[in-house]
């Protein structure tokens, strides 16, 4: 039935379409490229449903996308005949957001139009981007296979509702037709709308047709291909400018802000693939949440296959974006076949050590931007150690610490930093940890290694004392809690400093029974030592007893 209705969009929708057209005004012209984006996405998701049923390709196999413009009536419209939507489908797609701790992220915004266009980068804008420039937004589209009646007409201008009905549409895909707002006309033009197609998507997939203006290739009002339409990761790298690169991340990622790195990388031999991954430059907000999605674009011999294909990639190094390419998988591969698939452990052998070998280049190259990247993902790379036993020397090397060298809270230390700066006769790398900087870099346990020069690293993220738990040691040198168990300072400590240890606790001795007595049950030992020069005394804990901060996350978990 063609019944129209009038729906409201999801309170969050309201929210973010309020927010982008004031925050991305300045930006407008990303419309373009998220529109095309999509459009792309549905071309490949098209071919990917007609690997097994090739009757969606309704004698129209020819995947391609349309940009038309209307000076007179202010109109820019966007066909593509990929794989449409039902009626279903638009009212989800186009009248929510699904991610969750979507409310949650657009609570954190103030207002602020400098600071939440910032914010609303790392949450993606989409399709909602059309009303940035446009005062209505009209999309017909019919789902790939289904009868001509079941086509689908929606129409919004953004202020909080939307309606759809049903009409007949003989061809199948999406076209989006956008009401230009007055302080957009510049859109409505061929030379304009072909600069930005070439500057946002020369390298998607697919053909972008124009109608011809000039009549130089080609008939004039004839459709024209006006980008390059290969795929940007099957050129050689050579061919590939860096603002190529950067576009192309900004078609795959949904940021709208340049990856601080990537690598492009043809592998032939035992395994044949293309992989070309990035490093964003931000998190994105819900890269704590556990249903966010992560993981790579997944193609098979140039065919796209699936968004998010975790396999590829450990979870500690699931903020990298970008493309696999395989000529070994086979087309009709599943997530399930992902799972136990002996090439793809392979690949994610492979593109694991390409992800830490491309961070390592930053930090040598570009310190400040690795800084960058330690800033936004440094407490996920902390997952690192646990997870991936295999690699922990290289992720160690990757590491960033506040120390005591630095007085700062700022994480900029790396270890081999610290081994640099060693004592001679110093053999191992020294820490603590605690529930913040102050509270450890105030801690009596620091006396002796400040009176001795030697540097200690201060961990006071929460995931520190876990991670540490797999970090037994660095370029052979081992790590010591300076909170834990007998301090031993190796060669720092003279024998002057043990003699003086041994004589006191002789002295001392009837001393430290009556200490040991009056606190009974509530410690194991107490001990002269000379760890402290101002403070009295201080608490350690056993060697393998649970530390502070272990404990009170175990407390919390409720165990
Ligand atoms: P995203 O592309 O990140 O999923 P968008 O806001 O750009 O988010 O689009 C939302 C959804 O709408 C898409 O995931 C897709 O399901 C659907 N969609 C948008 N444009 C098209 C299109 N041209 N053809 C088919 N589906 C589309
Ligand atoms: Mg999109």
């Amino acid at each position: 039935e063609s019944q129209k209705e009038t729906l409201g969009f999801q309170t969050e929708v309201k929210q973010l379409l309020n927010l982008m057209i004031h925050s991305l005004y300045s930006n407008k012209e990303i419309f373009l490229r998220e529109l095309i984006s999509n459009a792309s996405d549905a071309e490949d998701k098209l071919r990917f449903a007609a690997l097994k049923d090739d009757s969606l390709f309704e004698n129209d196999p020819e995947l391609k996308i349309r940009l038309d413009y209307d000076a007179e009536k202010n109109t820019v419209t966007l066909s593509d005949n990929g794989i449409g939507m039902t009626r279903d489908d638009v009212v989800q797609n186009l009248g929510t957001i699904a991610r969750s701790g979507t409310a949650e992220f657009l609570q954190q915004l103030s207002g602020d139009e400098k600071k939440d266009s910032k914010l609303i980068g790392q949450f993606g804008v989409g399709f909602y981007s059309s009303f940035i420039v446009a005062d209505a937004v009209e999309v017909y589209t019919r789902r790939a296979g289904a009868p001509v009646e079941e086509g689908v007409h929606w129409e919004s201008k953004g202020d909080g509702e939307f309606t759809i009905e049903n009409v007949d549409l003989d061809e199948r895909g999406t076209t989006i037709v956008l009401h230009l707002k007055d302080d957009a006309r510049e859109f409505a033009d061929g030379s304009r709308l072909r600069n930005l197609v070439k500057k946002y998507s020369d390298h998607i997939s697919f053909p972008v047709m124009m109608k011809s203006e000039s009549g130089e290739e080609g008939e004039k009002g004839e459709y024209e291909t006006v980008n390059d339409a290969t795929a940007l990761w099957t050129l050689s790298r050579s061919e590939i400018k860096d603002e190529e690169y950067k576009e192309f991340y900004k078609h795959i990622s949904h940021d709208f802000e340049d990856p601080l790195t990537w690598s492009h990388n043809k592998v032939e031999g035992k395994l044949d693939y293309t992989s070309l991954l990035y490093i964003p430059g931000r998190a994105p907000f819900d890269l704590y949440n556990r249903e966010a999605p992560r993981g790579l674009k997944l193609y098979v011999q140039r065919v796209f296959i699936m968004d998010d294909a975790e396999q590829f990639l450990p979870l500690y190094l699931r903020f990298t974006k970008g493309v696999i390419d395989s000529n070994d998988l086979s087309l009709n591969v599943s997530r399930e076949i992902l799972q136990n698939d002996s090439t793809v452990d392979s690949i994610r052998t492979a593109v694991t050590k390409r992800v830490l070998d491309m961070l390592s280049k930053l930090a040598k190259k570009e310190p400040e931007k690795y800084q960058q990247f330690w800033n936004e993902f440094g407490t996920v790379m902390k997952e690192g150690p646990a997870e991936d036993f295999s690699n922990r020397e290289k992720i160690g090397g990757l590491l960033r610490f506040a120390s005591t060298h630095t007085g700062d809270e700022a994480q900029t230390v790396s270890l081999d930093d610290y081994i640099g700066r060693m004592k001679e006769g110093q053999s191992k790398i020294y820490y603590i940890t605690a529930d913040n900087f102050m509270a450890a870099k105030s801690s009596p346990h620091l006396e002796v290694f400040r009176k001795k020069g030697v540097e200690v690293l201060i961990l006071s993220d929460r995931i520190d004392e876990w991670m540490m738990g797999y970090l037994n040691e660095y370029d052979g040198k081992q790590f010591q809690d300076v909170a834990r168990g007998e301090l031993d300072l190796g060669d720092v400590e003279t024998e002057e400093d043990k003699k003086h240890q041994e004589e006191a606790t002789k002295e001392h001795k009837d001393l430290l029974e009556r200490i040991k007595n009056a606190l009974s049950d509530r410690v194991q030992d107490v001990r002269v030592t000379n760890r402290l020069t101002d403070s009295p005394a201080c608490l350690v804990v056993g060697d393998f007893d649970m530390g502070a901060q272990m404990k009170k996350i175990m407390e919390a978990a409720g165990q």
